[in-house]
């Protein structure tokens, strides 16, 4: 009789939720569409794809099309059935059995899932004061656990705060471990270090197209990196791990410059008005919620009754998530946030003196 081993028996499906809510604010995603004109260049280029042929193993078109979009050299980069793909090849690529990975918690829970599958030792850190990085302390757990991979998302998922890049330099210099710097949200902010990967040799960023980009649903996401740990990666993923189809849309997505500008504009400032509103209830209701500092496409709350909020708006309608015991509300269109707004509201008056 075939026993499945403890490791797969626990482990659950991802669950994102599901259900039919008029306003989705859980996940993310952007709220535009893809611009019209990438919509019909992909209409022909799907009328003349090659169905019956592998894709490029390399993605050489779209890796191009992203060195180009960012002014980095190609040699440096690797992609992937999106960043979800490549933080799983990363961790089987490189940790060895029984080594030990670190995580600044809170953080993006596919980290945690990927050392446990791994079957790596999980060394998590605490964030600091305020949901900040506190440097120092990081560098010296990581020295004294002998951590061989350090990953975390910058600016973080779930907090929505952004590290200055000249703390993150030091702690890449400061630790013997191969660091992951997951920029998923970083087309929001302007601390990146995508240009300076030759400067160091413990370094990969992840980037995604799901975030800014707004084609989450095509699963596309890229590492960067010096060129020998590039290599490496392109060695341990998968051939055929980006599809045909993918790679085309991607490529065609990311020459479009103007339009990732005119779309990064209209999400920032969707973004400043859902915090604005935050912070104009917070100020309504003090004592009930604090909002942290964002440079990201979503906000991030600090409230004790997040559960029963959370119940509350998807009563009516609206979903946000809660995760790593924060609430994180995505900006909408302009009339996703007035509704979650409104509703948020509501919330707070009709629990005047709980929470
Ligand atoms: C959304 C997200 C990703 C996943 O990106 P995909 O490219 O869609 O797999 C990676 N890291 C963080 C921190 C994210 O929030």
């Amino acid at each position: 009789m075939y026993d499945m081993n403890k490791k797969v028996r626990a482990l659950k499906p991802y669950d994102p939720i599901t259900g039919s809510y008029p306003v989705r604010l859980d996940a993310n995603e952007s709220f535009l569409p893809l611009p019209e004109e990438v919509v019909l260049d992909a209409q022909t280029a799907l009328a003349e794809m090659a169905f019956n042929r592998y894709p490029d193993p390399a993605a050489e078109e779209v890796c191009g099309a992203f060195s180009a979009h960012y002014g980095i050299p190609v040699g440096q980069v690797a992609a992937g059935n999106g960043s979800d793909e490549l933080i799983t090849v990363i961790f089987s690529a490189f940790l060895e059995k029984g080594d030990a990975f670190a995580t600044i918690e809170p953080d993006f829970s596919m980290y945690a899932f990927n050392g446990f599958l791994q079957e790596a030792r999980h060394v998590a850190i605490q964030k600091g004061e305020g949901y900040r990085l506190d440097i120092d302390h990081i560098i010296e757990v990581c020295q004294k656990e002998n951590v061989k991979l350090l990953i975390f998302s910058n600016p973080c998922n779930p907090t929505s705060i952004v590290c200055p890049r000249g703390d993150v330099d030091k702690l890449i210099r400061s630790v013997d471990a191969l660091v992951v710097l997951d920029e998923a949200y970083m087309d929001f902010s302007d601390q990146s270090l995508l240009g300076c990967v030759e400067d160091y040799d413990n370094l990969i960023i992840l980037r995604t197209c799901s975030k800014a980009f707004g084609m989450a649903a095509l699963r596309l996401g890229f590492a960067v990196a010096r060129p020998d740990l590039a290599n490496a990666l392109r060695a341990a993923k998968s051939p055929y791990n980006v599809n045909a189809l993918t790679q085309k849309i991607g490529a065609l997505a990311l020459k479009q410059d103007l339009a990732i500008k005119a779309a990064l504009g209209d999400i920032l400032a969707s973004r400043d008005e859902l915090r604005a509103g935050l912070e104009n209830l917070a100020q309504q209701h003090p004592g009930r919620f604090t909002v942290l500092p964002t440079d990201t496409n979503f906000c991030t709350l600090v409230l004790p009754d997040r559960q029963a909020f959370f119940d509350y708006l998807a009563a009516k309608g609206i979903v946000i998530r809660l995760t790593g015991g924060l609430a994180r509300v995505t900006c909408g269109a302009r009339e996703e946030n007035a509704i979650f707004l409104q509703t948020a509201g509501e919330y707070f008056e009709q629990t005047k003196g709980e929470g």
